[in-house]
């Protein structure tokens, strides 16, 4: 069994209702169980010419959950998510209904011509950071250390959306407190 932590983001259509839908998607994927889940947040879409106002704003969220998948497998169930929700992918950092991006995956690194894992911007993107730590409080990116660092040297520019967490909170409540402290503590 291993951690995975997926970013999610919509900046067209319903965009909470896009993400509540992915998250659930998600969670009854077989092989993966629900473990935590953010809150959303809200930011100026960033285009591969930098941040752009003109642009519909994007809601970002997080979800963390255990899997038996491998990445590669979990990464294909993510990317039917997407199809089902109608994205298109013609502008790479273009508009878009649905993205999925695997930020982590346990301690793995991994760099192949289809996944990058841990995914190779989550540490400069606020978005991700912002809502990753409010799914999870004691978060550690991979390579990089705690995302409570990352994000107050970063700058959170993200703004909290007044809604629930993604996932019900009885799932939120069943996880082990303690579960992201022993694994730190068994790797060093
Ligand atoms: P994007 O348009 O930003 O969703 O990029 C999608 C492409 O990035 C897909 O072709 C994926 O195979 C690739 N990719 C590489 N690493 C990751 C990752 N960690 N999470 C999601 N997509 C990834």
């Amino acid at each position: 069994m291993s951690r995975a932590v997926v970013a999610l983001g919509a900046n067209l259509g319903d965009r909470g209702s896009t993400l509540r839908a992915a998250a659930s998607a998600i969670a009854a994927l077989p092989g993966v169980r629900p473990v935590a889940s953010s809150r959303e947040v809200e930011s100026i879409a960033v285009t591969l010419d930098g941040p752009d106002t003109t642009k519909p704003r994007y809601r970002n969220a997080v979800v963390v959950v255990d899997t038996e998948l491998e990445p590669q497998q979990l990464l294909d169930a993510l990317h039917g998510i997407e199809d089902a929700n109608g994205r298109t992918r013609e502008v790479r950092w273009g508009d878009r209904t649905l993205d999925l991006d695997l930020v982590a995956f346990d301690d793995v690194s991994l760099d192949t011509e289809t996944l990058t894992v841990p995914h190779p911007r989550a540490g400069e993107r606020a978005f991700v950071l912002a809502p990753w730590l409010d799914a999870d409080p004691d978060a550690v990116l991979p390579g990089a250390g705690p995302v409570a660092d990352l994000l107050a040297a970063l700058g959170d520019d993200t703004e909290r959306v007044d809604e629930p967490r993604l996932f019900d909170e009885p799932t939120r409540a069943s996880r082990p407190a303690t579960a992201t402290a022993d694994r730190t503590q068994a790797r060093t």
